[in-house]
């Protein structure tokens, strides 16, 4: 098995047309992602926890488990980017995936191209959220919080005066927790 490196992302397919599935594996693979296979809903879902990609391409019509109950069970505990993928090009479809959260529709058959590209969108715009929720230019610690972008910092709702050392300080000790 490939090495999986901290830059290289893991998308998940879960598609039951081995052909689609062949020329989305030698594409995403060229782009350098890595890639897991899953040929039915219920394998789909497996899939999804055990292998935690950085983002789903979702068929609907799937064995087992269609494609709509796989995303409706996976934003039960996750929101971990979904892109869907269909032949049928119908809008009430299209607005049930969204409703349930698809990030991305794409209806079949689909340009290769534009598919990659809107699949580095959504990662990109799933990275940008992650790192707002991780907030890297925010320390906590207790009810203490220091803003590293503003330099400002805050015990519970009362911010403090800090002069630059003490709040150089301060920095250095939560970042270097326990
Ligand atoms: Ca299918």
């Amino acid at each position: 098995m490939e090495q999986k490196t901290d830059a290289q992302k893991t998308i998940l397919i879960v598609e039951d047309e081995k052909n689609i599935v062949d020329i989305l594996r030698f594409n995403l693979q060229r782009e350098g992602y890595r890639t897991v296979e899953a040929y039915d809903g219920a394998d789909g879902l497996e899939k999804a926890r055990k292998e935690n990609p950085d983002l789903i391409l979702l068929d609907v019509m799937l064995p087992k488990i269609d494609g709509f109950g796989v995303l409706e069970v996976i934003r039960q505990s996750s929101l971990v980017p979904v892109i869907m993928l269909t032949a049928l090009d119908d809008e009430a479809y299209q607005i049930k995936g969204y409703d349930l959260q698809a990030d991305e529709y794409v209806t079949k058959p689909f340009s290769m191209q534009i598919l990659l590209r809107k699949i580095g969108a959504v990662l990109r715009r799933s990275g940008k959220i992650s790192k707002e929720e991780n907030t890297e230019d925010l320390l906590c610690y207790g009810n203490l919080r220091l803003d590293l972008a503003g330099y400002q910092a805050w015990e519970g709702p009362k911010k403090l005066e800090l002069t630059q050392k003490e709040f150089e300080l301060l920095r250095e000790f939560l970042e270097n927790q326990g």
